[in-house]
């Protein structure tokens, strides 16, 4: 705890001086982030460092193996906040973030009996079992590296898929009010794989360039027809 103290001393003294204004305003006024960030709680990814964002502009879950229950499947934490965030705030994209060697991810490849002393999680990452069993199927040759890669990506849009049976954001995307992205983060380069929902692959995410969108858009992001 003694690093945390000195954090928070550090935050009032320095950090809390350079943002205190629009702190100021959005303690007063309130939050209107556009953006849903769906991380793992990996101490290693950060959304706000990984994105540079400042306060007021990240909503933020965060869970081990950044995962989205099918709705209904549980009605927890990560459901009423996504319902909040779409319905309530109105954010016009979310993002679910998975990044290399995630432990929950790992978890998937332990030898049997290994998580008998946690079954809270061996529940938890059931919600990315189809991932698994696709990397079974598709890497059977494949080294561990190979496959945990492969895993971490087929868990992001597997988690993608079930972000889309929740009614709020089902109804945001058919309302062209919603985009919906895929990113995993590399821990070691500092770089971001982005997946491009028209060719069903991840690609770097370039500098500048406008993000691949996995699914979804804005009404404003296409011309409207003439009359
Ligand atoms: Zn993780």
């Amino acid at each position: 705890m003694k690093e945390l103290m000195e954090g928070v001393t550090r935050f009032r003294e320095h950090i809390y001086k350079e943002h205190e204004q629009k702190l100021q305003v959005l303690g007063r006024e309130g939050q209107s982030p556009k953006t849903l960030m769906i991380s793992c709680s990996d101490s290693r990814v950060v959304p706000e460092l990984i994105t540079q964002s400042l306060p007021g502009d990240l909503f933020v879950i965060r869970n081990a193996g950044n995962i989205v229950p099918p709705w209904q499947s549980i009605n927890g934490g990560v459901t009423s906040t996504i319902e909040y965030a779409v319905v309530g705030l109105g954010v016009t994209d979310i993002v679910i973030c998975g990044h290399a060697d995630c432990g929950a991810m790992k978890a998937h490849f332990a030898p049997e009996g290994a998580l008998d002393a946690m079954p809270s999680v061996k529940a938890w990452i059931g919600h990315s079992r189809a991932a698994r069993d696709i990397v079974h199927a598709c890497c059977a040759g494949a080294g561990d590296t190979e496959k945990l890669d492969r895993l971490v990506e087929e868990n992001v849009t597997l988690q993608l898929t079930h972000l889309r049976s929740h009614p709020s954001v089902a109804a945001a995307l058919a309302s062209g009010k919603i985009r919906l992205h895929g990113w995993v983060f590399d821990i070691e380069s500092g770089t971001i794989r982005a997946f491009d929902g028209r060719t069903r692959q991840f690609g770097p995410l370039s500098d500048g360039d406008t993000p691949p969108i996995a699914e979804g858009g804005l009404d404003r992001d296409t011309p409207k027809k003439a009359a």
